[in-house]
């Protein structure tokens, strides 16, 4: 059976023809599904409930389980654990969104998953240890925004203003159905949520940072470059030697052609590893002449990977080498450390050892 928030307008008014229902009528099963966002077809009110029993009949509203929702003892950070529906070739998959209420709560953003699991494998990423799974569908992404918003609203008053795509996977490897997603997001007659407040997380993927640039969204890009040259890069993203550094900037600057938002350079710092004065300096370099933001984030740190964080003095000394060469450098500390809040880390708590534990 369909999930109602993967089918486009169209797909829609194929069905209500068929059903023999009027136009307006999908307008208003529109504006339920999008603009109020409802998880039950008997909120539909201004719809029969011989049309609404039709609706019911063909598709769902929610497909995912909610696992397990962990909220931070400050209660602004909430994290989600689902569960997809089997699918024949692999089953149920993980999948985990979080919540995050900053800014005095002015900012509330969803971080959303575009596949269960990854295929690219950086070595300190929870996700890339799970592996692979499946890509995610368009409606299965919306539908994780739909819940941290319907939460949202429940619990801060007002529902979500900020959207990134940096949960698990790998947008642009999804990209078809990631531009699904956002798009609908952005729907003035749906949630109407304005490109400066989509962002979307790459790896580094060339090919579809152009495919990007080509589809002309101008939404807000960040790329995890987490090393300033080439042989240490691939030693944190293995994905790296396929996407050289080389290509990537190439990609980029036909990016910036497109859009006219600054990119955002994500770049996890790991003691000894790629958090030196050296590395400072090089991505110094590496950034001259593309005008770019920063984001430093101290490592999350993980099972199955020996790295840390850096202490303090170290994670300030990188970021004032940056400023003081004119590049705006923030920290951005791991929100929710105490409910596992890092991409992949409550999947992967949840996988193993005790697949089915509730
Ligand atoms: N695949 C995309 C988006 C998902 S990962 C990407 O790699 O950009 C989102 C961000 O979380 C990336 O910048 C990633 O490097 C970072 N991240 C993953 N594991 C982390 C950890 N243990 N500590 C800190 N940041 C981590
Ligand atoms: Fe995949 Fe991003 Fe994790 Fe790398 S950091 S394994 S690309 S989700």
């Amino acid at each position: 059976m369909r999930h109602w928030l993967d089918v486009p307008r169209e797909g829609m008014a194929e069905f209500f023809q068929t059903a023999g229902e009027p136009e307006y009528r999908q307008r208003q099963f529109f504006a339920w599904l999008h603009a109020r966002r409802v998880a039950d077809f008997r909120e539909m009110l201004d719809l029969p409930a011989t049309l609404r029993e039709k609706l019911a009949a063909a598709g769902h509203l929610r497909v995912l389980t909610e696992k397990v929702l962990r909220r931070s003892a400050d209660g602004l950070t909430s994290k989600w654990l689902y569960h997809t529906p089997a699918t024949p070739s692999v089953g149920v998959s993980p999948v985990e969104s979080v919540l995050i209420v900053e800014q005095g709560r002015r900012r509330r953003t969803v971080c959303v998953s575009s596949m269960a699991g990854c295929p690219l494998g950086c070595v300190f990423c929870a996700t890339g240890g799970l592996g692979f799974r499946r890509d995610l569908t368009a409606g299965e992404m919306l539908e994780q925004v739909y819940r941290a918003d319907c939460h949202a609203r429940e619990n801060q008053g007002e529902g979500v203003s900020h959207v990134v795509f940096m949960g698990m996977g790998e947008p642009l490897l999804n990209l078809e159905a990631v531009l699904a997603a956002a798009d609908r997001l952005g729907d003035p007659q749906g949630l109407g949520l304005s490109g400066r407040r989509l962002t979307l997380s790459t790896v580094g993927y060339p090919e579809g940072i152009r495919r990007l640039a080509e589809a002309r969204r101008n939404w807000r890009l960040a790329v995890s470059l987490h090393a300033p040259r080439q042989e240490l890069r691939e030693k944190l993203v293995p994905a790296a030697r396929r996407w050289p550094l080389v290509e990537l900037f190439q990609a980029l600057s036909y990016y910036r052609q497109a859009s006219s938002h600054a990119i955002t350079f994500e770049y996890c710092l790991v003691d000894r590893v790629n958090a030196g004065v050296g590395e400072a300096r090089e991505l110094v370099h590496l950034l001259q002449g593309c005008p770019a933001r920063v984001n430093l984030i101290p490592l999350n740190p993980v099972d199955g990977f020996s790295g840390r964080p850096p202490p303090p003095p170290v994670v300030r000394r990188f970021q004032n080498i940056l400023r003081e060469a004119g590049i705006p450098a923030t920290v951005r500390m791991e929100k929710g450390g105490d409910i596992n809040a890092a991409c992949g880390q409550l999947g992967g708590e949840f996988l193993a050892p005790t697949p089915d534990k509730p």
